[in-house]
């Protein structure tokens, strides 16, 4: 029997607000323990929540950003459960009326692009934060108790676990433009729970799913799908069922072990917070919403290759990252040809990046450097090859790419009379080559300007060497 995946995924996105979802309490992270806390968000009796509008407003822009229905009415509910880090026993969330339904995620993959679609996002606050190996017993730190969260629930509509990577990177990236959520995984930003199920290949009756919880990089979340899907038919080929339940993965070991069987909805017993209105939002507020959204990926891919001619292929690789895009921008915008800027982009600047293992703002490389590389590029003052040495030494020590020409004595030669000296000691070294060339192998041209290059540490402008050595070979 042929097996085949099916995987849904929850992302939770913490909003961008300075204060809680439903008190004042500031958001920031890494406060001390507990500081960021009041009577409401660590759950005293009588304390009553006051929602915060600009929570409201991000999650009205993360509807629009991906393409969600926002609904004119939502309302608030008590999900109830017990856990030390939730001190009123429930959490308020949406249930039954969520704040936004329908919507999609654009995803590129190595074979396809397509939309995944969505099913809904609600809005709901963040519990506190159990910590576990500090001393005796358990701590709580309540700092996290009540940021705002929007999850986003997709349809159960991945295949791969590279479609789950690529829906999440695509997701990480829209929540950035909109500007509604930092994005950052490591710090639980940006969450996600992956369920995945089996299913015979073609059938249309979905298999019974698995969660697999918080999962916190892009990496992990493709190792364990992978993981869990091979778990799964294993399972099914040995004639086991497959039991709904809840999955840790192990990053060190790569494989998801049990943690609950799943509870379903009914177990929590939402209902209507009864301290809470309903949520209303009308057209004019949307629309507001609307006009205040930054340029979203799809919109600047087009602008990239509209207004600076870049391929399509260019300007994709660019939008994904929106540090990346706007180092670009503002590479273009310091006066670098964009195709070149774009060129370097892709090649050195992510390769440097991809080696060092860092973020763009972490590097601290700046556009300003890479431009002023270009220009000398352009004027003749170093040469490619030598650009790209320059670019090593200013990416991994700093620096302006002038002082290091300087520094390093790398300016390029375009002194005819030195050059023409060189070119004459290497025919003189080499009469077989100059031989082969008279009789019509000009390919070894390629032979004498690396000779060229060697002798002047590729420091020659190589347009003025092949010039003079076609003329030399010619006449010797
Ligand atoms: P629950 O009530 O258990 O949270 P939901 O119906 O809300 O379940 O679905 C949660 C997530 O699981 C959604 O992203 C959905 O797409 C996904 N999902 C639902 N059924 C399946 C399935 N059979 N296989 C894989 N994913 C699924
Ligand atoms: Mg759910
Ligand atoms: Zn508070």
């Amino acid at each position: 029997m042929e097996y085949e995946a099916v995987i849904g995924l929850e992302v939770h996105a913490q909003l961008k607000t300075e204060s809680k979802i439903f008190c004042s309490c500031p958001t920031s992270f890494g406060a001390k323990q507990n500081q960021n806390t009041c009577e409401v968000c660590l759950g005293m009796p009588g304390a009553l929540p006051v929602l915060n509008k600009s929570a409201v407003e991000l999650a009205i822009k993360l509807g629009i950003a991906l393409d969600c229905a926002i609904q004119e009415r939502s309302i608030w509910d008590r999900k109830n459960y017990f856990y030390p880090d939730l001190p009123k026993g429930y959490q308020i969330s949406q249930f039954s009326h969520p704040i936004c339904l329908g919507g999609q995620v654009p995803i590129k993959t190595e074979t396809e692009s397509k939309f995944i679609p969505l099913t809904r996002i609600h809005m709901e606050e963040d519990a506190g934060k159990l910590i576990h190996d500090e001393g005796e017993g358990s701590l709580v730190d309540l700092n996290r108790a009540g940021t705002p969260l929007c999850e986003i629930v997709s349809e159960p509509a991945l295949r791969t676990p590279e479609e789950a990577g690529a829906y999440l990177r695509s997701l990480r990236s829209i929540v950035r433009y909109a500007d509604v959520c930092d994005g950052n995984m490591e710090q639980g930003s940006l969450r996600c729970d992956a369920n995945v199920s089996i299913k015979p290949v073609g059938s249309k009756t979905l298999g019974t799913k698995v969660e697999i919880k918080n999962l916190n990089s892009v990496k992990f979340i493709e190792k364990a799908i992978a993981y869990e899907i091979e778990r799964q038919k294993a399972a099914l080929l040995e004639g086991q069922e497959i039991v709904q339940e809840t999955r840790l993965y192990d990053s060190n070991k790569g494989v998801t072990v049990s943690m609950r069987s799943k509870e379903d909805s009914h177990d929590y017993r939402y209902f209507p917070d009864p301290d809470l209105v309903p949520l209303n939002i009308s057209q004019d507020w949307i629309t507001r919403c609307k006009n205040e959204l930054p340029e979203l990926p799809q919109a600047r891919s087009t602008r990239f290759q509209n207004e600076l001619q870049l391929s399509k292929e260019s300007a994709e690789v660019l939008i994904a990252d929106k540090d990346l895009a706007d180092f670009f921008e503002e590479t273009v915008k310091l006066g670098a040809d964009a195709s070149k800027a774009s060129n370097w982009i892709m090649t050195e600047l992510m390769r440097e990046l991809n080696d060092a293992e860092q973020d763009l703002n972490a590097s601290g490389f700046t556009p300003t450097q890479l431009a002023d590389l270009l220009k000398l590029v352009d004027s003749a003052v170093i040469s490619g090859k030598i650009a790209k040495d320059v670019f090593k030494i200013m990416f991994r020590e700093g620096g302006s790419a002038e002082e290091i020409v300087e520094q390093k004595g790398l300016k390029q030669v375009s002194d005819t009379s030195v050059i023409q000296n060189t070119i004459a000691e290497i025919i003189k070294a080499h009469p077989e080559q100059v031989q082969e060339f008279k009789e019509g192998k000009t390919k070894v041209m390629g032979f004498f300007v690396g000779q060229i290059m060697k002798k002047m540490q590729g420091k020659a402008n190589p347009q003025i060497v092949n010039e003079l050595l076609k003329k030399m070979l010619e006449s010797a």
